[in-house]
């Protein structure tokens, strides 16, 4: 059986590239509460609050650009001989520009959603609460976000390929949000090695084989070198 790659990446792989992570120390994204910017009931007591944060998170993501960190995976993902399955929690695009396939399990920035009838579009660079759907025309435009109580997307596909992985590797996230969190456990069921890269140990370090720390594009591309046996 071919061996088979399950990465979890997570707001520390884009650090470097310019884009701040969520503190989960202190519950703050860009100095915004998350019940604010990232929760349904923020959405529906302040829609023009949240689609401005998510604007200005968009335009932010558009100026940066992938880091070195992003282009190994894309060179894993092309060169390994198995399989290198990828799933991100962040919601910006820098895998993809960095030649990744990869699946956004809480959504993406440039994706638009109705709220009404579930369609999706490509997002314009600014996204209003007036903003009506291509299909059934109602004025319901929601960033495509997987806000805090909502089921994120993939869930069926992602754990059909943590049953079958031989290596689970995370990314530079803080193991705090669920159900990212609860993946290690999976694949750790399964006898996946698994393995941690992050700038420091987090709390969830007693669930990895091993420990890989510092800064992502450093840690990232050496591992990849080593894997492929470079
Ligand atoms: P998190 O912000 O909770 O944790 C980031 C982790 O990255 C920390 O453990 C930190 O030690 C580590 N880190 C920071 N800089 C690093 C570096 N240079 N190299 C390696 N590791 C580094 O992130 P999370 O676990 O992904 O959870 C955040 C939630 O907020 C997600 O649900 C995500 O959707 C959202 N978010 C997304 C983005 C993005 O798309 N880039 C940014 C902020 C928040
Ligand atoms: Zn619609």
């Amino acid at each position: 059986m071919q061996d088979t790659i399950v990465i979890l990446t997570g707001a520390g792989i884009s650090a470097e590239s310019g884009i701040a992570t969520f503190r989960a120390s202190d519950g703050l994204w860009e100095n915004h509460r998350i019940e604010d910017v990232a929760t349904p009931e923020g959405f529906a007591a302040n829609p023009d609050l949240v689609h401005d944060f998510y604007n200005a998170r968009r335009a932010k993501a558009q100026d940066a650009q992938p880091n070195a960190a992003h282009i190994a995976l894309a060179r894993l993902q092309s060169e390994f001989a198995g399989d290198v399955y990828i799933v991100t929690q962040n919601v910006d695009d820098l895998h993809e520009r960095g030649g990744a396939k990869v699946v956004h399990m809480h959504g993406a920035l440039n994706s638009a959603l109705c709220a009404a009838c579930q369609t999706r579009w490509d997002a314009p660079n600014v996204m209003h609460k007036t903003d009506t759907c291509p299909n059934c025309g109602t004025a319901a435009t929601r960033p495509d976000i997987v806000w805090f109580g909502e089921m994120p997307y993939f869930m069926d596909e992602i754990a059909d390929r943590l049953v079958g992985c031989t290596t689970f590797v995370a990314i530079g996230t803080s193991g705090q949000v669920y159900p990212a969190a609860g993946f290690v456990q999976e694949a750790r069921n399964c006898g996946a090695e698994t393995i941690e890269i992050n700038l420091e140990p987090t709390g969830s370090q007693y669930m990895f084989d091993r420990q890989i720390t510092g800064k992502a594009t450093q840690t990232v591309p050496a591992w990849v070198d080593e894997v492929l046996g470079a």
